[in-house]
């Protein structure tokens, strides 16, 4: 039995309500913003409980706009996790700030203790990631976040249908940013992102900052850039967002399957602890595994694509040679690159698929099921 990784085939197998739709707005022309963005970001805005979403380009995007908004840049320090994606610390530095890497706790996410250890008078804004689709400990971190004064943007670039504590993922923060990569739980064909915010004056910001910062066709009120949504791909978005609950269900019975039988093999096997209150998007299901390599080999040959997210941690990058402050020994974040393995749990996988990879893991540990 093979248990693929990727479900793109699946994802867009049925796209004839899309197409439709597409023949639409190509009668239309309306290819630059319009009515089929703001529909999307309308929708998307009250499913999340926010009150403005601006689309943009895709979630790095998201990101940098969010940070912008906020007026981050040259010597500000940005406190965030070291295990998330290169996107995170990239919209930092490509803002002229200069993020600040701590450590993750068991869960894969942001430690809040280290964030208040990374504290220093230039620090202006922290960054917590809704890392693989789980969260970090929002209120403990709003409440550091307001005790010293600081700006919180939510990276929920993987966390679109997730909820803490009853809220959505992007609904803590100042301003936030989502990702509809093809591999997030929101998926369209290509890139896509949004902001979410309740600030009127954020939004009317990024309105014009995402749009060469135009007020009109004839007049610009500042420098800004492009990075707006293309319509093709609010149209995917808008039909995409119908299924999430259901994606969402399906993936979140495939993570309770494997929870339910690795956690059976600890110590050999850690699986992270589920906070209550909080659904998961599992765009990562993560654990760690003893003797790591030897089992995503075995895990592979036996046609389980497992994965690593990610084997080099960010701060042991080319890349965070320069403008990166590591500012502790980042001792999780180190352990999980190197017992980290990502198992498929997508929404076109059931129980059999989840029974299958259990079982293999079980005779690699020479356990029989
Ligand atoms: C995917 C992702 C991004 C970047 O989103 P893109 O749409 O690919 O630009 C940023 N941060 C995290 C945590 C992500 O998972």
């Amino acid at each position: 039995m093979d248990v693929k990784y990727n479900y793109l085939p699946e994802e867009f197998a049925d796209t004839e309500e899309i197409f439709e739709e597409w023949k639409e707005l190509i009668s239309t022309t309306d290819f630059t913003l319009g009515h089929y963005v703001e529909e999307f970001e309308q929708i998307f805005a009250s499913q999340i409980g926010s009150k403005h979403c601006i689309s943009t380009n895709c979630g790095t995007d998201a990101l940098i706009l969010s940070m912008k908004a906020i007026g981050l840049g040259c010597g500000d320090e940005v406190i965030t996790v070291a295990n998330t994606f290169y996107a995170t610390v990239g919209a930092i530095v490509a803002c002229g700030a200069t993020p600040v890497l701590v450590d993750s706790d068991e869960r894969f996410q942001i430690s809040v203790t280290e964030i208040e250890k990374a504290i220093t008078k230039k620090t202006k804004a922290i960054v917590p990631v809704h890392w693989g689709g789980g969260s970090p400990e929002m209120l403990k971190i709003m409440r550091i976040a307001e005790e010293y004064r600081l700006a919180v943007i939510e990276d929920a670039c993987m966390g679109i249908g997730a909820l803490v504590n009853g809220r959505s993922p992007g609904t803590f923060g100042i301003v936030n940013a989502f990702s509809m990569h093809p591999l997030k739980s929101l998926n369209v064909m290509g890139d896509g992102g949004m902001v979410t915010t309740d600030n009127d004056d954020l939004a009317e910001f990024m309105k014009k900052y995402r749009n060469h910062g135009m007020v009109d066709r004839d007049h610009i009120e500042f420098w800004g850039v492009n990075m707006r949504l293309q319509p093709l791909q609010a149209i995917v978005a808008k039909h995409r967002l119908r299924r999430l609950e259901e994606t969402l269900k399906r993936r979140n019975a495939n993570a309770s399957t494997l929870d339910s039988f690795l956690s059976q093999l600890f110590p050999l096997v850690s699986i992270p602890e589920r906070l209550e209150n909080c659904i998961e998007t599992f765009a990562l299901y993560m654990g760690l595994f003893d003797r790591r390599d030897e089992l995503l080999l075995y895990l592979q040959d036996s046609g389980i694509e497992a994965k690593v997210h990610y084997p080099i941690p960010l701060h042991k990058q080319k890349a965070a040679k320069e403008n990166c402050i590591v500012s502790q020994p980042l001792v999780n974040v180190e352990n999980q690159a190197n017992k980290l393995i990502t198992l498929p749990v997508h929404q076109y996988l059931n129980q059999t698929h989840m029974e299958h990879i259990v079982d293999k893991v079980k005779t690699f540990y020479g356990q029989a099921l």
